[in-house]
């Protein structure tokens, strides 16, 4: 995927938080304004969103452009969510096409989204399909290389890390073992989770809710910029980034 974002805060319409911003998700599928990698995000898109009653998050995903998909405009304007996980997809060459590659990705009450690519893929995974169980590696998602990146961080939340940590760790572990963009998103909607780590990344947090997105869908103000090597954790009111243990990339960030 390579625009993701992801909501905590008041009951918002998918509509409101995704296609009715002047550079949400949506015109980010065709005209992102700060993507280092790619120039559309049109192969695909999902969103994953938090009903009352029920701690397992809803999906809809297509293997089409998000502009292409004129049913999802309309359950969009009449589907309200406290929490949301959504995303448009690049894909990286020789990944699956189909929706099951599209974010989000589930287990249980989480949703998990990946900006960026494995470098290499398929022919780099070794070292890191080494490092899962085989039944772990035959449960992938999808034939992609986000989905052996939402393997290992499956494998992180089992061991009983907290989201920013499970994030955290599969981060710098992939800094010793392969070369890539790791942006990972996590909720479990309640909290977000997020890294910064070869792509751009940032939030707003208000009394609209909070925002964590890999750009700006607006130009209002309030928006903040993640440096790059980072982690970020928030909840509905509270945002907090600490520094990864990875070298940041040294590329300049855009405005
Ligand atoms: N590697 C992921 C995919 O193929 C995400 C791609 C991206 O961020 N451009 O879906």
């Amino acid at each position: 995927m390579c625009r993701h974002l992801a909501y905590l805060g008041p009951p918002t319409s998918l509509a409101e938080l995704l296609l009715s911003p002047a550079h949400g998700l949506l015109r980010q599928s065709w005209a992102p304004r700060r993507q280092r990698n790619g120039t559309m995000n049109a192969d695909g898109f999902g969103a994953g969103w938090y009903a009352p009653g029920d701690p397992v998050p809803a999906r809809y995903r297509r293997a089409v452009p998000m502009w292409a998909d004129a049913s999802f405009a309309d359950v969009a304007r009449v589907t309200t969510s406290t929490a949301v996980l959504a995303a448009v997809r690049s894909a990286t060459p020789g990944t699956t096409p189909d929706e099951a590659a599209a974010a989000p990705y589930r287990d249980g009450r989480w949703l998990f989204s990946h900006n960026g690519r494995v470098d290499g893929w398929p022919g780099s995974v070794a070292a890191l399909a080494a490092q899962l169980p085989p039944v772990r590696l035959l449960s992938l998602e999808a034939r992609v290389d986000s989905a052996l990146l939402w393997a290992l961080v499956q494998e992180r939340l089992a061991a009983g890390d907290s989201a920013a940590d499970a994030l955290a760790a599969v981060v710098e572990g992939l800094s010793n073992t392969t070369t890539g963009r790791f942006n990972l998103l996590l909720t479990d909607g309640t909290t977000i989770a997020a890294t910064a780590a070869g792509d751009t990344l940032c939030w707003r947090s208000d009394g609209a809710g909070t925002v964590v997105a890999s750009e700006p869908s607006d130009d209002a103000p309030g928006w903040h910029r993640v440096p790059d090597g980072s982690v970020l954790t928030a909840t509905r009111n509270d945002v907090e980034v600490r520094p990864l243990s990875v070298p940041a990339r040294t590329r300049p960030d855009l405005p």
